[in-house]
């Protein structure tokens, strides 16, 4: 038997490890075939400490991600072998979360806070009203019909649509999930105890390791290599992959694939036709082909309504439902520019410190409020081999084709220095960052940029995972009829569990090595809030006697 997976993302490397862990196939009949230039899909690393890091991605985890830690328990960690990747980022967590909250500043530097973060008796009803629902009823819908205006203009919801992504036209059926997969947060929203983040960005602390594991293993990872279609063998009934099509550096090669094979396919990317712009340019230059990572997924679903809905997932169409998000990654030397960055953050020293969303007046469907910024100071170092005076700010617009407060113009449509400027012009109630801005504007704006670089990317699918959907929108991790093919990653419906996590994708894989060789355990399951009888007391109290 020989095994083909399509995406190199997490999702296609932690499937490649469950072969291996779960299923004792050898890694060398393992191919995983990746159309971009290296492994990591969403989670990529690109740039340097002289013209400027690029990491498209944030990566915030909770306690309860069963599959993905019990695979990161068996890889060793890159930077701190023998340790685990999983024991690794425990003991990180342990240690540097003195300083980690997520705070609301407002336009005069105030902290925004409230002992209940804005709720009411009434939202509390509102939420078990949603809970109440069951999902079968839930088709289409969306947050909005569930609850009050006046609920939009809470803190909690500020908070929570930041760390989540999530806007109120999106799926009631996630925001379900959600509330009952991230209950024990609720009281946490601002001091974020619970959520975990990488020690590095989430390249070198998860990628890289399990490639490397997956390589020493003899599994064959090939970047570079898009399958662009799949052959099945002619049957009424069954689906049975018989050919994989594969395109590398301008050539198609046929691969054949046996009824004893198997193929786990990645059906999208929410960094799918991500771009990426510089400090003069606003994000345009494409890292693959446009559509190219949901290309796959509209050929099987094709004619076929086991295989979901990718239509609705990737369309233009999509793009009207706050799917995209422009995120900007800063690279600072010296003190000038991360000292009052880090101490805004609560940070205790520069480096240090947490998240912060920058309050805008009218947050909810004011067409005209800016783009809500967000931003976190990483970690030193967030990037192996960052030098010692290098510091990086990672941050991100929700409402990226609104117009700027300051720079009016949408935020997908400026470079990394008009980012920079309306980030400064918010923060000019701090005299060190008004006099940065004022220099950035002057003829001392060459030497503010030897340091202080930002590079925008622009995710046009990202959010697409919160669209309102139905419940066959999604397919299965092992469609109806498939005999050797199962699907992995953010866009298959795995019961209870929540997108935008590696979770989702570990788990799908999990399910489909599982489902498909009818071998290893079951995946665990999965954490329910609503069961977990301290989680509830506790978020019982943000609404009623806080
Ligand atoms: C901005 C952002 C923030 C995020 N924050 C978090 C977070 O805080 N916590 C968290 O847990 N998760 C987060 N995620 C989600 C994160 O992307 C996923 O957890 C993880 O990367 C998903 O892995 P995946 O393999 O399923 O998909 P991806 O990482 O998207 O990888 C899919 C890969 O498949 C490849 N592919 C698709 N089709 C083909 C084909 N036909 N041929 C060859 N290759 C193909 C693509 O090129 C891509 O590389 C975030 C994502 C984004 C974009």
């Amino acid at each position: 038997m020989r095994a083909h997976i399509v995406g190199g993302g997490f999702g296609g490397l932690a499937a490649a490890a469950y072969l291996i862990l779960n299923a004792e196939v050898p890694g060398q009949d393992i191919t995983i075939y990746e159309a971009d230039r290296q492994m990591g899909g969403g989670f990529l690393l690109d740039g340097n400490a002289e013209s400027g890091y690029i990491l498209p991605t944030g990566a915030l985890f909770d306690q309860h991600f069963p599959c993905a830690y019990r695979l990161l328990e068996k890889i060793v960690s890159a930077t701190n072998p023998p340790k685990s990747v999983k024991d690794e980022l425990f003991e990180f967590n342990d240690h540097n979360n003195d300083n980690w909250s997520h705070i609301i500043v407002d336009r005069n530097g105030n902290r925004v806070h409230d002992p209940r973060f804005g709720l009411s008796l009434r939202d509390g009803l509102d939420f078990l009203r949603l809970l109440l629902t069951p999902e079968c009823m839930l088709d289409k819908r969306r947050i909005d019909e569930f609850f009050s205006q006046k609920f939009f203009s809470t803190e909690f919801w500020l908070l929570w649509s930041t760390i989540m992504w999530s806007f109120p036209e999106h799926s009631a059926m996630e925001f379900r999930r959600y509330i009952k997969r991230t209950l024990p947060l609720f009281p946490h929203l601002s001091d974020l105890s619970g959520v975990l983040r990488t020690p590095r960005n989430q390249h070198q602390s998860l990628i890289e390791p399990l490639r490397d594991w997956l390589c020493a293993s003899g599994v064959n990872c090939r970047p570079n290599s898009f399958v662009r279609d799949i052959g099945f063998m002619p049957s009424p009934d069954r689906t049975t992959v018989n050919r994989l099509e594969c395109e590398s550096n301008g050539e198609v090669t046929l691969v054949p694939v046996g009824p004893e094979d198997r193929v786990l396919v990645t059906t999208g990317s929410q960094a799918a036709d991500l771009l990426v712009g510089s400090m003069n340019e606003a994000p345009q230059l494409g890292l693959g082909r446009r559509g190219q990572s949901s290309e796959l997924w509209k050929r099987l679903a094709n004619g076929s309504t086991d295989f979901g809905n990718p239509g609705l997932f990737f369309d233009d169409e999509t793009l009207k439902h706050h799917s995209r998000a422009v995120t900007f990654t800063i690279t600072t030397k010296g003190n000038q520019f991360i000292g009052p960055m880090s101490e805004l953050a609560g940070g205790s020293k520069p480096g240090n410190g947490g998240m912060v969303t920058l309050k805008e007046s009218g947050f909810l469907n004011d067409k005209d409020s800016g783009w809500l910024l967000s931003f976190a100071i990483l970690n030193v170092p967030e990037v192996w081999g960052q030098p010692d005076d290098t510091y990086l700010v990672w941050g991100w617009g929700l409402y990226p084709e609104n117009r700027g407060k300051f720079v009016r113009k949408g935020m997908a449509e400026c470079t990394g220095e008009e980012i920079l400027e309306e980030l400064l012009q918010h923060l000019s109630f701090d005299k060190r960052l008004q006099e940065l801005s004022s220099q950035l504007r002057s003829d001392k704006r060459d030497a503010v940029t030897k340091s202080l670089v930002c590079i925008p990317c622009e995710l046009p699918y990202v959010n697409n995972v919160w669209m309102p959907r139905s419940r066959v929108d999604r397919p299965r991790t092992v469609p109806k009829g498939a005999t050797n093919l199962g699907l992995l990653g953010q866009y298959v419906e795995v019961p209870q569990e929540v997108t935008f996590t590696i979770e989702y994708s570990a788990r799908t894989a999990w399910e489909a090595v599982h489902r498909l060789l009818k071998r290893g355990p079951a995946p665990p399951p999965v954490y329910q809030g609503q069961f977990d009888l301290n989680a509830v007391f506790n978020a019982l109290k943000v609404f009623v006697c806080r």
